[in-house]
């Protein structure tokens, strides 16, 4: 596709996104070095390259050839990129196949920026919590992730632009609260946003939310992951009015009349400025290559279609896919 039908798209889809002004002062990191908030355009949240489901003590990155999987994502991000998407974030994990360097090859080849994160994934039953857990801290869990803040990760230099954690479901095990503190520390220490991906809907949720106000993370840096598993939106809205971020991230093709009717609701309460979207989709996977790749454009081809037919406007559009991201994703400098 040529630049200018390409510009044409964008433009058409987002006629005010080229003008935002700088949400606030800071930077969003992606694997390529920090970038202005207003440079990372249409975003996709929450999406996943490669995911290594071995198990936190059998998966390292290059356990697979690093060109058969470019080879395999890329024409999937070039295709992305090709309608107006300029910012993917990718949600794969430590131990369940982050590999940084692989991410920066994807970015260079393809022109998105691309987003990775620190962090440790605690649902799926810890199977992604690497066992040295048992002998660490909090602080020293903390101590991990902010050094990857910092430094960048596996001597990479290449810096994580938010964490991503997950739970599945509360009471929450001795495992999960080491995560929860870690998380938070970590927060004070990097200004990164805290993901969590939760498993089991809303009641979890309030806890995480309950337990990261206890340690003064303002709920603006806290992204309810997955909130699209808990069905009644009570408490969607509830956490959107004190501030948190609202991801409904499993768009397809087969539910787009479910998540029209959730961003209807949030609308309707005057929250969509809380509210982020993104399919949940891809990935090469280590375990089962042959595995169907999900494509990541069903919000591009379908849902925006749908929902300007349904009354929301372009700028609402902006609202979830540019301006929404921008904030999460802006760390202080
Ligand atoms: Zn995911």
């Amino acid at each position: 596709m040529s630049l200018n039908r390409r510009t044409f798209l964008r433009s058409s889809l987002f006629a005010a996104a080229g003008c935002m002004a700088p949400v606030q002062n800071g930077k969003v990191i992606t694997v390529n070095g920090p970038v202005s908030p207003e440079k990372m355009g249409i975003t996709l949240v929450h999406e996943h390259i490669l995911v290594d489901f071995a198990g936190a003590d059998r998966s390292f990155p290059g356990r697979y050839d690093r060109q058969q999987v470019i080879d395999h994502v890329l024409p999937h991000l070039r295709s992305l990129r090709s309608k107006g998407c300029r910012t993917l974030v990718d949600c794969t994990p430590n131990y369940l196949g982050r590999d940084v360097r692989l991410l920066q090859q994807l970015s260079a080849q393809s022109d998105l920026h691309i987003i990775t994160n620190t962090g440790w994934y605690g649902a799926a039953k810890e199977k992604f919590i690497p066992s040295k857990i048992k002998q660490l801290s909090s602080e020293q869990i903390a101590a991990e992730w902010i050094n990857e803040a910092r430094k960048g990760i596996d001597g990479t230099g290449i810096r994580p632009g938010f964490m991503k954690i997950g739970v599945d479901d509360h009471p929450f095990s001795e495992n999960i609260i080491k995560i929860l503190e870690a998380a938070a520390i970590t927060y004070k220490s990097t200004g990164l946003p805290i993901g969590v991906h939760t498993s089991n809907g809303g009641i979890p949720a309030m806890e995480e939310m309950k337990m990261l106000q206890s340690k003064n993370v303002p709920l603006s840096s806290w992204i309810w992951i997955h909130a699209q598993n808990e069905k009644d939106l009570s408490m969607q809205i509830e956490a959107a009015k004190k501030g948190a971020w609202i991801s409904f991230d499993n768009i397809s093709g087969d539910n787009l009349e479910e998540n029209l009717e959730r961003l209807k609701k949030m609308k309707a309460s005057g929250l969509l400025g809380q509210v982020i979207i993104s399919h949940d989709a891809g990935w090469y996977d280590v375990v089962d290559p042959s595995k169907k790749f999900r494509d990541y454009t069903t919000i591009f081809d379908q849902f925006i279609p749908y929902l300007k037919k349904n009354n929301f406007s372009t700028q609402d559009v902006e609202q979830l896919l540019v301006k929404n991201p921008a904030r999460v994703f802006t760390v202080k400098s």
